[in-house]
């Protein structure tokens, strides 16, 4: 299909690229106790290759490629088996952080999931797409106030909160995500990959209380201190693992089936996959109650 890239403008042949990176769903199917994957928002069927869209021009799909190599070697990977990496970043991240926040936000939009949006903050996602299109092609250094913050997340024993979702770990350490937040004037693109989320500022009024998670647009250093969120992020991520906890129990009996077979046919697998890991938390967290419900995707 030949269409204009929306990311440069160029008239080409359209790729069927992802949304979130195909490293990603790579680990997720290799580590998974039955070796499959499903959609949160559909989770009858069965994905084996991560969500794509025809989106970006051959020329665009390249210029990622090799920042998406960089992430997956030197943040991605060495945080699903190690403690926070340290390391220090150049211009690309905030570039690859951009093309990510855009990819995202632009899928969410041509899905009409973005109708709610109030029309100022719906603006001001125009304007953020635009900006972040310009910075992943190079037009312009840096986003400005539509920065770009990563969030490493880690699995939890305690939580002193009431109504804590029992699948929480299992949403930490194994879920994909995406979605734009808002609330009152602000509003935040969340790009969640396993343990590690990308925030996209679209509108956010008191940005020094992010503290730590901010990805310079030159360069800079990642897991070097403590970071901090602010409060009502922190329930914001609670409020999509219960999300989540819902969606997973509309499977229906079918399907539940399906994943017990697939469990029963290789426990070896399964005895030693991150899924079973994951849920090894939420059994320390919540004892039985992390079975009460039966979410989560062995
Ligand atoms: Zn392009």
């Amino acid at each position: 299909m030949t269409g204009e890239c929306p990311m440069c403008g160029s008239v080409s042949e359209l790729q069927m690229s992802h949304i979130v990176p195909a490293f990603v769903w790579r680990w997720l199917k290799e580590t998974s106790g039955t070796g499959y994957m499903r959609r949160i928002n559909a989770p009858n069927r069965r994905i084996q290759d991560g969500f794509k869209a025809r989106m970006l021009c051959l020329r665009c799909e390249q210029l990622l490629s090799p920042w998406e190599k960089q992430f997956a070697d030197s943040v991605f990977r060495p945080l699903q088996s190690d403690n926070l990496p340290v390391f220090r970043y150049s211009s690309w991240l905030a570039r690859f952080c951009s093309s990510l926040s855009w990819r995202v936000v632009r899928q969410l939009r041509n899905e009409d999931q973005l109708a709610d949006l109030p029309s100022h903050l719906l603006l001001a996602s125009e304007r953020a797409l635009d900006i972040w299109a310009s910075v992943t092609v190079g037009q312009i250094p840096s986003p400005g106030e539509f920065e770009q913050h990563i969030i490493p997340l880690d699995s939890l024993s305690f939580m002193d909160q009431p109504d804590v979702p029992t699948n929480l770990n299992r949403y930490i350490l194994r879920t994909v995500d995406c979605d734009v937040a808002y609330a009152d004037d602000d509003a935040f693109v969340y790009t969640k990959m396993c343990n590690l989320a990308i925030i996209g500022f679209i509108r956010v009024s008191k940005p020094n209380l992010w503290r730590g998670t901010k990805i310079h647009a030159a360069g800079g250093a990642f897991g070097v201190g403590p970071y901090v969120i602010p409060t009502d992020v922190g329930h914001y991520i609670l409020d999509r693992a219960r999300t989540v906890q819902m969606a997973q129990m509309s499977k229906s009996p079918r399907q539940r089936q399906v994943i017990m077979q697939a469990a029963k046919s290789d426990p070896e697998r399964m005895d030693r996959s991150e899924s079973i890991r994951a849920l090894d938390y939420d059994v320390i967290m919540f004892g039985e109650k992390a079975y009460d419900r039966q979410n989560g995707d062995p």
